[in-house]
């Protein structure tokens, strides 16, 4: 049943858990259906703890449960059980049975595949046994696992392993959330490190029989995260072995369980045959994401799950650092900069909208959002950028020291850079409590040698931050002579009032400002300065993010207007956008990006800032008119940088030969639109790594021409859960917006459309959601496609229900017919009796 009035939780009414747990021991018996679980968990009063405790404890059978070997009787609820306890330290014996064959919602201990395995953060170590399941309470773990499965693993080091039985004994305390245990036919990809200490580290990546040739990459991923880690933080690994494992049915990317990593098989399976560039690099980051977390998040953890930013944003801030240290630095930024905007800026524009340290939530599984992993992370890199590199290296130390083996908060944090830089970080802080993307409007003035750079920043007030006050913003800022020359090179400028200005003297002539370089702060920034700056960047700006969001705003502004006006694409950008384009010195990466425009929800974005309504069938035209101008405008140079991009054998993903692909592609894409097909059949046909392939195929359904190539897409990779993820996905992503969602409905009849399976489901309402003109069709049979599997979908997995309602958060945006027809079918979801408190938080916040 419904849960009648779903329970809001408060940063406020922290207290902390009234016992220390000094030891575990776990013992599993699997079975598909009725798995035993055995606790002995020594228990020890704190000084003013209560004769009672409360224990988690969710879709439990209790067989028994003993107090120092006596029985006794808890009382059982539906979230746990309270039990009376001796005033002394004692010893709690329990014995659950569990069904994880039964367990579609993928938290807790489940199968995917005829393999056991758990996922515990946040809450689902309570649907395991009872306990205290809350990220403060860190305990020493020791697991016993028997089962007729040749790989039975655990967290930590390997105790003992005889057929049928294995033993795991981790010697770090840790939270709940991070246990974890797998048990199947696995095969391992083995692998060793020496960390600089000289300790060997066994490493092992398992997967089903069959994946083995998918490991090699991620392995090494692994092993220069490992190096990276200790090169740039000091952070050696602690344990003697490291395990990942794959698993096919997983709600998220990947898990970073104490020495037993679980990762959805999309997040490090790779091979050159199967996985596009794109698909190396986001394993690759993952990878080091979850290896990051043994010290951002194991080592030190959170105190609660309201400061779930300090691991995550932290965390997402390390593994940009590691990729933009691995591949292209601007790169890197640039397209970190693009999915920002994408999502966290929508998320803060809409009814969704928290701060990076949410104060309260229902349902925390509903708080892994943009804005606590994405923001979180640009907070801690304009930390970084206000108190510098070194300081930075410095706090870093002294969080390692002083929190090491503790359950954090913010405040712990931000403590550590007072204390080592001796700044005052209070209005900083502002950056964790208000909600919502600050505006910055720049302006500047020439008088007779000096010059004025005048700043001014607007929070617009919102449910969670009615009354917000000015944040300090680092806004990057270098200067250039009317010739281009760096005249002023980066300096940051730290705003901190409403309004300031900046002044910079001794100048010969009036400066061109590049501002917000490298996009020093998550802000959308409004220029206020000479109509021609932005081309003038593009063409000059030293800075590679500046100059590419000098293209971006040029080729946004110019959409709009012709969204609004019908106008003409703008030339000033076309030419502008040739002259990047034929500078053979720039990366090919950068320049495939200076070929993006921004995307048809950005531009909605805007025009619903300004105060317009988006027509998402104009919008879509527009970009289509754009992409034709485009081709046109670049038809001279299409064909020689084609030609020049295409990569000699043998096939590397790193980051030279993906770029030149991602060039290559780009102006594949293009060519097509003017020549017609054939040129993507060719590249299609001869392909011998997925993304020529994919990329060949996206262009054939674009043109109306892929359904040979579809056919014979799907022969070829039927057996290959992974691609045909993507071929399930493509054909939604490339139709038409009229056909978007028949395309979308069809696809759900095709025998494989396994949906219980999130990558699956993903793969189609994934791309439907994001497809704007298809997903908000004018007669609301988007909406009403989705609300249908959603409330299908609901009762076997709320997790991914929620997260995939998220679809809906911009629905206020657009017009009054669409607006009807999209309430209307939130309603109907809100009116389903069984909904989860999952759904129902997130659809209750979304109908506003
Ligand atoms: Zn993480």
């Amino acid at each position: 049943m419904r849960d009648a009035t779903p329970q809001t939780i408060y940063l406020s009414d922290y207290k902390p858990f009234g016992f220390d747990v000094t030891s575990v021991e776990l013992t599993f018996d699997l079975a598909p259906n009725c798995t035993r679980v055995r606790s002995k968990i020594a228990f020890e009063p704190k000084a003013d703890a209560e004769r009672t405790f409360f224990l988690h404890g969710k879709e439990l059978k209790l067989i028994s449960a003993k107090i120092d070997g006596t029985d006794v009787s808890p009382a059982l609820s539906d979230d746990g059980l309270t039990c009376t306890v001796p005033d002394a330290p004692f010893i709690w014996e329990a014995e659950v049975e569990i069904d994880p064959e039964n367990n579609t919602a993928l938290d807790g201990l489940y199968m995917s595949n005829g393999m056991y395995c758990t996922q515990c953060e946040a809450e689902g170590f309570r649907k395991i046994t009872y306990y205290p399941d809350r990220p403060d309470v860190m305990s020493v773990f020791t697991v016993r696992i028997n089962g007729p499965h040749p790989v039975l693993l655990s967290n930590g080091n390997p105790v003992s392993q005889t057929e049928g039985h294995a033993e795991w004994h981790d010697p770090w305390p840790k939270p709940a959330y991070l246990f974890a245990l797998v048990a199947g036919e696995l095969v391992a990809h083995p692998g060793s490190f020496t960390t600089r200490s000289g300790r060997d580290v066994a490493l092992n990546i398992y997967v089903r029989p069959g994946d083995e040739g998918k490991c090699a990459f991620g392995m090494q991923a692994l092993k220069d995260s490992m190096k990276w880690d200790e090169d740039v933080y000091g952070r050696e690994y602690d344990l003697d072995i490291f395990n990942i494992v794959a698993v096919d049915d997983f709600n998220m990317g990947a898990m970073e369980n104490k020495g037993l990593n679980v990762f959805n098989s999309s997040a490090v399976l790779a091979s050159q045959a199967t996985s596009t560039d794109a698909n190396f690099e986001r394993i690759e980051a993952i990878i080091a994401h979850e290896y990051f977390h043994n010290w951002t998040g194991n080592r030190i953890t959170c105190r609660d799950w309201f400061q779930l930013c300090l691991k995550e944003g932290l965390t997402v801030f390390r593994d940009a650092q590691f990729t933009a240290d691995m591949r292209s630095a601007p790169v890197k930024r640039i397209t970190d900069v693009i999915d920002l905007r994408g999502r966290q800026f929508a998320e803060d524009q809409g009814p969704l909208s928290h701060p990076v340290r949410p104060e309260s939530f229902q349902e925390i599984n509903n708080f892994y959002t943009a804005t606590v992993y994405e923001k979180g992370a640009e907070v801690i890199g304009m930390l970084r950028r206000i108190v510098g590199a070194q300081a930075y290296d410095k706090a870093l130390s002294l969080y390692f020291d002083r929190h090491d083996g503790q359950a954090c908060t913010i405040e712990d944090w931000l403590k550590v850079f007072e204390d080592a830089t001796g700044r005052d970080l209070t209005q900083f802080k502002r950056w964790y409590s208000q909600a919502g993307t600050p505006r910055v409007t720049v302006k500047d003035a020439w008088y007779a040698g000096t010059y004025i750079l005048t700043f001014t920043q607007h929070l617009k007030p919102s449910a969670t931050t009615p009354d917000p006050q000015p944040q300090v913003i680092p806004i990057v800022t270098g200067l250039l002579s009317p010739s281009g020359q760096e005249v002023v090179s980066s300096q940051v400028l730290e705003l901190t009032e409403e309004s300031q200005s900046f002044t910079f003297e001794g100048l010969a002539e009036r400066p061109i400002p590049s501002v917000l370089r490298g996009f020093s702060a998550p802000v959308v920034l409004e220029s206020e300065l000479a109509e021609n700056h932005a081309a003038f960047l593009l063409a000059h700006d030293t800075d590679p993010f500046n100059r590419w969001e000098a293209g971006r705003s040029l080729a946004k502004a110019s959409l709009l207007d012709m969204v609004r006006t019908d106008a003409a694409p703008d030339t000033q950008y076309l030419d502008g956008l040739r002259a990047v384009m034929s500078q053979g010195d720039l990366d090919p990466t950068f320049r495939a990006l200076m070929l993006g425009l921004p995307s048809q929800s950005d531009l909605a974005t805007a025009l619903h800032d300004a105060g317009d309504t988006p027509d998402p069938d104009v919008i879509w035209t527009a970009s289509e008119k754009m992409r034709a101008a485009q081709a046109e405008h670049l038809k001279e140079i299409l064909p020689g940088l084609f030609a020049d991009h295409q990569v000699p054998e043998p096939y590397k993903p790193d980051a030279d030969q993906s770029g030149r692909r991602s060039l290559a592609n780009a102006t594949l894409s293009l060519l097509c639109r003017m020549e017609g097909p054939e040129r993507a059949q060719r590249q299609f046909d001869k392909a011998d790594n997925m993304t020529q392939q994919l990329a060949g195929l996206s262009v054939l359904l674009r043109e109306k021409a892929g359904d040979a190539a579809l056919k014979a897409f799907e022969e070829q990779w039927k057996d290959d859960r992974l691609v045909m993820d993507k071929w399930f996905g493509l054909q939604v992503m490339q139709a038409d917006p009229d056909q978007a969602v028949a395309t979308a409905a069809a696809l759900t009849e095709h025998p494989d459309f396994k949906w219980k399976n999130p990558n699956r489901f993903r793969a189609v309402f994934g791309a439907l959601a994001a497809h704007h003109a298809g997903f908000h069709a004018a007669g609301g049979s988007g909406y009403k496609l989705l609300a249908d599997w959603l409330i299908r979908l609901d009762p076997v997995n709320p997790q991914t229900t929620a997260r995939m309602c998220v679809a809906f958060q911009t629905w206020q945006r657009y017009d009054a017919q669409r607006q009807t027809l999209a309430a209307a079918e939130l309603d109907r979801m809100l009116a389903t009796p069984t909904l989860s408190r999952n759904a129902s938080e997130m659809l209750t916040r979304i109908r506003g």
